[in-house]
């Protein structure tokens, strides 16, 4: 391993709430940040210095990357030409390479099938005809989504009939699609992986996800009745991704449990919104294990300490001496202004005894509503 920087300057692309937890947790170890992001005052930009221009801006990449020690991004949208051009003059990790694996739905399902990872089944599509023969391959229902700039279940449309899909290619036929199967799952699931420059990696047990409208409401980690081979078929295919792309830093891969297995929906390059209990919930944060790869330092534990329920705060803040007041609970506000469907902060609530997190968990919901 390369002698780790003293107090390491760290460049970040994105300055939201992700870039503001990776500060938070690089804080201790002495770092230092530096943040780009197009919009003002972001999240991050409330705690450290912040570069305002668009990604597409050479010269305030250029002026960004000036005295870095090490680069790395928390939003998986940012131009991959932005990263690479960054990868020359300063380390960039996770590798640029999964960017443009992860921006592509597309390419993302292709990538996973090359290294046996199984998927819902799954076509592009760019005509009417390709979308019929598409839907000979999955059968319906399926799901017709947009292969780039997709997030939180925008740009996604579930087909049932022949009647929907003309009318979803209708809408969203002007851009490259993919179609995947719709599969019935038990319950969705994400794998969080952290491997160093070294190549040491290390796995959070698998966390059990909980979305509405395409977005995440709840996280319960570890997840509930997680067996021992379910853990190791989820490791087995993260560790595929983190080789296959000589991975540094932390990998969040999301998952459809089905029957006692495992279907990759995709994969993130970054923190992840599922890992968010790590900061009270584990031995180690994913945000410092993220900032301990990146920068060639050893990874820190990712044992559980006990049970956690992450509840995301969306659209509206509840009154924080309510939450403050409620033995267990961790109140993590991101400085943001209240819009709908806008994620604002979250709840980590923590009990060593799992039976009760359930109980504790409704009351809680019952207090902030
Ligand atoms: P995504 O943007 O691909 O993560 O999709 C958002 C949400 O839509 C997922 O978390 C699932 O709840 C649901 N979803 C996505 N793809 C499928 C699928 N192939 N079958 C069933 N549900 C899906």
């Amino acid at each position: 391993m390369p002698n780790p920087i003293r107090n390491p300057l760290v460049g970040v692309l994105g300055a939201g709430q992700l870039g503001r937890m990776l500060a938070l947790a690089g804080y201790p170890l002495g770092m230092r940040f530096r943040f780009f992001d197009p919009t003002p005052g972001s999240p991050a930009g409330q705690m450290a210095e912040q570069i305002v221009a668009p990604y597409d801006d050479y010269k305030a990449l250029e002026s960004f990357s000036q005295g870095l020690d090490v680069a790395t991004y928390e939003f998986e949208n940012v131009p991959v030409e932005a990263a690479l051009f960054l990868s020359q003059r300063v380390p960039v990790y996770p590798p640029p390479q999964a960017l443009s694996v992860s921006q592509d739905r597309l390419t993302e399902k292709g990538f996973f099938a090359g290294y046996d990872i199984p998927t819902p089944p799954f076509a592009g599509v760019n005509t009417l005809d390709e979308l019929k023969s598409a839907i000979d391959k999955t059968s319906l229902p399926a799901v017709l989504k947009t292969r780039r700039f997709g997030y939180d279940g925008k740009g996604q449309s579930v087909l049932h009939t022949m009647e929907d899909a003309e009318t979803a290619w209708q809408a969203m036929g002007s851009q490259p699609l993919i179609l995947e199967g719709f599969i019935p799952f038990q319950r969705e699931l994400s794998i969080l992986a952290v491997r160093g420059i070294d190549g040491a990696t290390l796995f959070y047990p698998l966390v059990e996800n909980h979305h509405r409208d395409g977005i995440l409401r709840l996280s319960l980690a570890p997840a509930p009745n997680l067996s021992t081979s379910l853990q190791a078929e989820a490791e087995g295919y993260a560790s595929r991704v983190l080789n296959a792309l000589h991975y540094v830093g932390v990998l969040a891969i999301e998952l459809f449990q089905v029957g006692g297995h495992l279907l990759a929906n995709e994969m993130a390059p970054r923190v992840h919104n599922s890992g968010h209990w790590t900061i009270e919930g584990a031995e180690s944060s994913q945000f410092a294990n993220h900032l301990r790869a990146i920068c060639g330092l050893p990874l820190g534990s990712t044992a559980p300490l006990g049970y956690s329920a992450m509840l995301n705060l969306i659209g509206t803040i509840p009154d924080p001496a309510r939450v403050l007041a409620f033995e267990g609970a961790h109140l993590h506000l991101y400085g943001k202004e209240p819009r709908p469907g806008r994620k604002l902060g979250h709840i980590t609530l923590r009990t060593d005894d799992p039976s009760i997190l359930g109980e504790r968990l409704a009351l809680l919901q019952k207090i902030i509503k």
